[in-house]
């Protein structure tokens, strides 16, 4: 089943996760450590983020720096298909825009279906490390409207060149949403506008950025019903880890840690601490969250698994 099939037919809040593939070199290990462990909990379907290649800066013995792109993380879609099979689970690959041209987004496009991979995350991507505009690749998009669309071509059997007798593929289509907003947009209205252009576009969903103040997540909800988005919106959820989080979250995704958090935070005098008040933080959000109606919840797990467990036993 696919996403929206799955969302549609739920009779409860679905529990959902996401992990990234592993480093470069690494097995598959403890990405099956992981879903072994939150297997047990029934999650409704499993997403693999993406990430695209980096350029670093090589010291050479002669004192030079020599300028190497690598992928530190490859295999999304890989990963995906050995999960879908080995757990009979529906997976959700992430696709990105940024770093790959359109060609090699439909050839992604088509391995994800002749893996039987029919759901799809369709992101834009951040601008490289080290940088701070987001440039489209040579041929290949700009914005996730774009690469929504080109999947929503493929599904009516359209492909870039022109080729004949296509057979449609059947992408569920996901999108990114912001609740304080995306750090590059104007103000929050645009980027809700922007938001339901993806929608209008063909998306089936939503999935939100982090946030740790639940009444942002429900403000984000009743302005995107005012402007007509109507698609099931699923809130996101990252619990704290440690006390670096406190400065490096805001940061790197644009969003504000309530005051009640920071204050158990600055309480805390070990990454140990900090973890058991992300535990707590998270626990208290799902309830919220789940006694609100919402579809589901999509916990971004960055590997870990052990907080997740005691989250979603403490919340569901
Ligand atoms: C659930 C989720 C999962 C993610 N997974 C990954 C991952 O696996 N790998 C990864 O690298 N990143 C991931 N990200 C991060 C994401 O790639 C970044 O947040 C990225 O900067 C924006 O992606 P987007 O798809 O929301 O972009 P877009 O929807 O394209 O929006 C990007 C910006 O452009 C603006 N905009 C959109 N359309 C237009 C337009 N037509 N004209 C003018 N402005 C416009 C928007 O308002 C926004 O400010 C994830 C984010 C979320 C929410």
């Amino acid at each position: 089943m696919t996403v929206k099939e799955i969302l549609s037919k739920a009779e409860s809040p679905l529990f959902t996760f996401e992990l990234l593939p592993p480093l470069k070199g690494h097995s598959l290990e403890r990405v099956y450590t992981a879903i072994d462990r939150l297997i047990e909990f029934e999650p409704a379907y499993i997403n693999f983020t993406s990430h695209r290649n980096e350029v670093i800066y090589k010291e050479r013995p002669d004192g030079l720096l020599e300028k190497r792109t690598i992928r530190k993380r490859p295999g999304t879609i890989a990963l995906a298909a050995a999960v879908r099979y080995k757990y009979n689970i529906t997976v959700v690959p992430h696709i990105l825009v940024g770093g790959f041209s359109k060609q090699e987004t439909e050839n992604a496009l088509i391995e994800m279906n002749f893996l039987g991979i029919d759901d799809v995350l369709a992101l834009r991507g951040d601008p490289p490390p080290g940088t701070r505009m987001f440039l489209p690749e040579r041929g290949g998009h700009k914005y996730a409207s774009e690469l929504v669309k080109q999947i929503v071509n493929m599904n009516k059997g359209k492909y870039i060149d022109e080729v004949e007798q296509t057979t449609p593929t059947k992408f569920c289509i996901g999108v990114g949403g912001y609740p304080e907003k995306h750090i590059e947009s104007p103000n929050i209205q645009f980027d809700l506008e922007m938001l339901k252009k993806k929608v209008e576009t063909g998306a089936d969903y939503v999935v939100s950025q982090m946030f740790f103040d639940n009444s942002r997540f429900f403000s984000f909800v009743d302005r995107c019903r005012e402007i007509g988005i109507k698609v099931p919106i699923i809130p996101g959820i990252k619990p704290i880890v440690s006390l670096n989080d406190m400065k490096v979250l805001p940061q790197t995704f644009n969003i504000d840690l309530p005051d009640a958090l920071t204050r158990e935070l600055l309480k805390c005098k070990s990454n140990e601490e900090a973890w058991q008040v992300g535990v707590d933080w998270a626990t208290m959000q799902s309830k919220e969250l789940l006694a609100n109606n919402v579809p589901g919840i999509h916990y971004y797990t960055l590997g870990a698994s052990d907080n997740i467990c005691r989250i979603v036993k403490g919340a569901y």
